[in-house]
């Protein structure tokens, strides 16, 4: 890491704990490899609801890989239901989010205020009330159809393919001509152009993987979204 990124998280980190006062930074010589600590969550009205110990490695591609985070306190069960890997690690989003994330690239106190506080708070509610605050989202390959299907807003997984094949294949179509969802009437440039673009921003050998998971569930309507990440599939993540 250059001086110039080492200052930059620095200055990062010190605004993380003026924030989160019980969060810790740990250093090796001069280089800050992780946060741990304690974190609190309150409710609207800032009665506490709950706490929870948590440890986040810095990213080696800080600030343009979305961060991990443990949730060492062992208070949330480490099962798929409850989006928590068997280390102890939190599932956060949906994977092609997690490169999206990426490519903006994401500060830590940005990582805590929108993704950590947001996921502990929600399983506190889901311990209590048995359902999620925001609504159901899947663990595991289910994830990656729910997350296109919100990217280009349709839940119909032949409209989701041709958009996908429009980002593979980085088409470059005539924005005023009409779009190929044949969704509605809008023309291309008002229709998905926007979030095909978006989507091209991610490599084409990991959107073709994606078009095969979703093609999977189009021709298995029936099919309950049941796999799970294995361990493999959890050590190969930010490989991509
Ligand atoms: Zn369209």
């Amino acid at each position: 890491m250059t001086d110039r990124r080492l200052i930059h998280l620095n200055q990062d980190l010190r605004q993380v704990m003026s924030k989160y006062p019980d969060l810790q930074v740990h250093y090796v010589n001069d280089w800050p490899y992780k946060i741990s600590g304690r974190i609190e969550i309150f409710d609207t009205k800032k009665v506490k609801w709950g706490e929870f110990l948590i440890m986040i490695p810095v990213p080696p591609n800080y600030p343009n890989q979305l961060p991990e985070v443990y949730e060492i306190s062992g208070i949330i069960p480490r099962i798929a239901d409850r989006h928590m890997y068997p280390k102890g690690q939190a599932c956060l989003t949906a994977r092609p989010n997690e490169i999206l994330i990426g490519q903006r690239g994401i500060r830590m106190i940005e990582f805590l205020d929108e993704y950590v506080v947001p996921f502990f708070a929600n399983q506190i509610y889901f311990q209590s009330e048995n359902k999620w605050a925001n609504g159901e989202y899947s663990h595991g390959s289910y994830s990656i159809v729910e997350f296109f299907c919100q990217l280009f807003t349709t839940d119909k997984l032949d409209v989701l393919l041709r958009c996908l094949i429009i980002a593979i294949e980085r088409m470059e179509l005539p924005l005023n001509g009409k779009c190929l969802c044949g969704e509605n009437k809008f023309l291309y440039g008002k229709c998905h152009w926007k979030a095909i673009e978006h989507a091209s921003l991610i490599k084409r050998s990991q959107l073709m993987e994606y078009y095969s998971i979703i093609n999977y569930y189009r021709l298995n309507p029936g099919m309950k979204p049941i796999d799970v990440d294995t361990e493999d599939d959890f050590e190969g993540k930010g490989s991509t």
